[in-house]
């Protein structure tokens, strides 16, 4: 399995941002696992179009579950196919939080990223008060279930396991707790989708930082990070991709 380390941009990064993905391609040319950018999707094209030949690959962060159609302001997963995107992410928690998705619109738009060529990065993760309540498990089993399309297979579905609490807060749960999850997770999605789950890549995503990835990267079913802040400047996205490819 080739690990995976992505980065999600968010809602950051102008034409001149376009930079960092280039220092970010000489600084790693020959990444020993897949390397990702998910940047807003004014900079889909662009990024992907200097990205071309590299080993940098581009993702978009959300697409809609209908190919065309009367969806102002909304983009197909064809559409970001076409503009050079070859991953997606999707649920993360800023949108089940800001737009509502549930887990059943979370697998639809999966199902339809897959159905354009597209790999299909699932987010899910529990609150700071599931995991208080001792939640933690039966919240990120539910939302696997739910959110995981029929036809899933190694080749279209990445899974994120992003505690909402450790996101943006500098904070991260321990490496216990990280592996507690992640071999729930690979159990749960064998239930799911039989022994292609065992190669299915997870990441752990949520203040991952240079200074604590290799520790994470080190944890059994882990394979690899989805990064958010220290995503936006290669020089923190450089040794993080450096840290994976060395584990
Ligand atoms: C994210 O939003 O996917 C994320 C993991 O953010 P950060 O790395 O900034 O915590």
């Amino acid at each position: 399995m080739r690990k995976l380390a992505a980065g999600n941009w968010k809602m950051n990064g102008t034409a001149a941002a376009l930079a960092e993905a280039k220092a970010l391609i000489d600084a790693q040319p020959n990444p020993a696992c897949d390397m990702l950018l998910c940047p807003p999707a004014t900079l889909l094209a662009a990024m992907a179009e200097m990205a071309r030949g590299t080993a940098l690959r581009i993702g978009a962060q959300d697409c809609h579950a209908a190919a065309s159609g009367a969806h102002t302001g909304d983009l197909s997963a064809p559409m970001l196919a076409d503009a050079g995107a070859t991953h997606v992410i999707l649920g993360h928690s800023e949108r089940r939080a800001d737009h509502g998705e549930t887990d059943a619109q979370v697998a639809a738009k999966a199902k339809a990223a897959q159905a354009a060529g597209l790999i299909a990065i699932v987010c899910l993760g529990e609150t700071e008060s599931q995991r208080d309540a001792g939640a933690t498990l039966a919240v990120i089993g539910a939302q696997l279930q739910g959110s995981v399309p029929a036809g899933s297979t190694a080749a279209n579905l990445v899974i994120a396991y992003e505690p909402v609490w450790a996101i943006g807060t500098g904070r991260t749960p321990t490496q216990a707790q990280i592996a507690e999850v992640h071999a729930f997770l690979r159990a749960r999605l064998t239930d799911l989708i039989g022994a292609e789950a065992a190669t299915v890549r997870l990441l752990y995503g949520g203040s991952v930082k240079p200074g604590n990835a290799a520790e994470i990267f080190a944890l059994p079913h882990v394979d690899g990070a989805l990064v958010g802040g220290a995503s936006l400047k290669a020089a923190d996205f450089a040794p993080i991709v450096a840290a994976l490819s060395a584990a």
